[in-house]
């Protein structure tokens, strides 16, 4: 089967072909400002009849997802560059939906009953859930026929036990509003776990899994037997670690004392804590880009020092956190941008760990981006660098429901 996935955001839409078959990616690309000027679309075949791989940029106007999503149907079918002779060999979309609330635990085939579930979970993720539904109905408009499945990045972590997703708030808040952790980048703990019992070989239904997603916004979970019992992230992504821009756990009295102090409004502080901070923040907005602050830091500038310390810190943290509510733990995983290619981050973090027997393998920890066991062998944990793949994911979920 062919699958279309598509993960559409308010102004943006990424896509990739995959065949489920082979799983591999047939062509990938990103539709960028869409409905403001200077649109373009980023394409890249690696199938069909096309023998470059070369990035193709078109700088095209898109009023809006519908001509997003025609314009990568054009680009798919082109008789150069294209990768598929027709439309009619897409046999499924995969839709990425950030927030599915209570409803939805698992991926499921998209009609109107679960569009309006959707839409009523927008009030949770008012950035995000009101883009992916623009983009499914784009696809319904462009692909009549063709099964459309939502795979959810709150979905894996609604096995979390009551004692987990409830925050200590008066409880009204959560039977009136729903007020609770559903946690996100579910797409991505559900693939890594499953992944490392694989690279294991055991079955993950025997196994205490830390998955550490450290990309610009960065999660991790507590996988138990294959279920998701505890995740960093909770009503929103901007709790837990400290990421690119969002602050994670703060103390919430520093809300109102900052809103007096800098004369902000309850948006305005928002705004810093979600676009401001993290280890831009820390850094004294030099940078979000852990490219960038490792060599600050290796230049030894105290801004990045700072920055990357505080981080690592707190992700050490949370692991020892979820360490504890396993009672104990057989493997982290570490993924993502900032996970997969950061060596020195890794170490950092796995340092604070040793008093739970872990130890890596400094020469095999130098991997970059690639798959690999980092722990030493008398390490009590084992640790990986696991690539994650959320794409393939959904690619993989679609296939099962169509
Ligand atoms: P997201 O999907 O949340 O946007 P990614 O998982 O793509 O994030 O991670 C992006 C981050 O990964 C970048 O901001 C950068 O800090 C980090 N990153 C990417 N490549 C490298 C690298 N080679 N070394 C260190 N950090 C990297």
């Amino acid at each position: 089967m062919k699958i279309l996935v598509i993960n559409c955001g308010s102004s943006s839409l990424k896509f990739q072909l995959i065949d489920s078959a082979s799983e591999d990616v047939l062509a990938k690309g990103l539709c960028e400002r869409i409905g403001i000027d200077g649109s373009q679309i980023v394409y890249t075949p690696f199938g069909g009849k096309s023998v470059s791989h070369d990035k193709i940029t078109t700088v095209t106007p898109m009023k809006d997802h519908t001509v997003a999503v025609q314009l990568v149907i054009d680009a798919l079918t082109d008789p150069g560059h294209g990768v598929i002779e027709s439309l009619k060999e897409i046999d499924a979309v995969g839709h990425r939906v950030v927030h599915g609330g209570e409803e939805f635990s698992t991926s499921v085939i998209i009609d109107e009953s679960v569009k309006e579930a959707i839409r009523k979970c927008s009030d949770l993720a008012p950035l995000h859930n009101p883009a992916n539904l623009i983009g499914i109905d784009a696809c319904e408009r462009l692909m009549p026929g063709v099964p459309q499945v939502a795979v959810f990045d709150t979905a894996f972590h609604q096995t979390m036990p009551e004692k987990a997703y409830l925050y200590g708030l008066p409880y009204e808040y959560y039977e009136k509003y729903r007020v609770r952790r559903y946690g996100f980048h579910g797409t991505s703990h559900s693939f890594v776990s499953a992944r490392c019992a694989e690279l294991m070989g055991r079955d993950i239904s025997e196994l205490k899994i830390i998955v550490a997603h450290l990309g610009n916004g960065a999660s991790l979970s507590a996988v138990m037997n294959g279920k998701c019992v505890d995740t960093s992230m909770g009503l929103t992504p901007l709790e837990g670690v400290i990421m690119g821009t969002r602050s994670g756990d703060i103390d919430p009295a520093i809300m109102q004392y900052i809103a007096a102090k800098e004369n902000l409004s309850m948006d305005e502080v928002m705004d810093v804590l979600n676009k401001k901070s993290g280890v831009l923040g820390l850094s004294g907005g030099f940078s979000s880009d852990f490219r960038d602050l490792e060599a600050g830091y290796n230049k030894g500038e105290a801004n990045c020092i700072r920055a990357i310390e505080t981080y690592c810190l707190r992700v050490a943290k949370y692991i020892g956190a979820y360490a504890a509510a396993m009672n104990g733990v057989d493997a982290i995983c570490f993924t993502a941008g900032v996970g997969e290619n950061g060596p020195m981050i890794r170490a950092k973090i796995c340092e604070y760990l040793g008093f739970m027997g872990v130890k890596l393998d400094d020469i095999v920890n130098a991997v970059r981006g690639d798959e690999a066991e980092i722990s030493a062998v008398d390490s009590k944990v084992k640790v990986f660098n696991l690539p994650t793949n959320e794409e393939l994911a959904i690619a993989r979920e679609t296939v099962n429901l169509c």
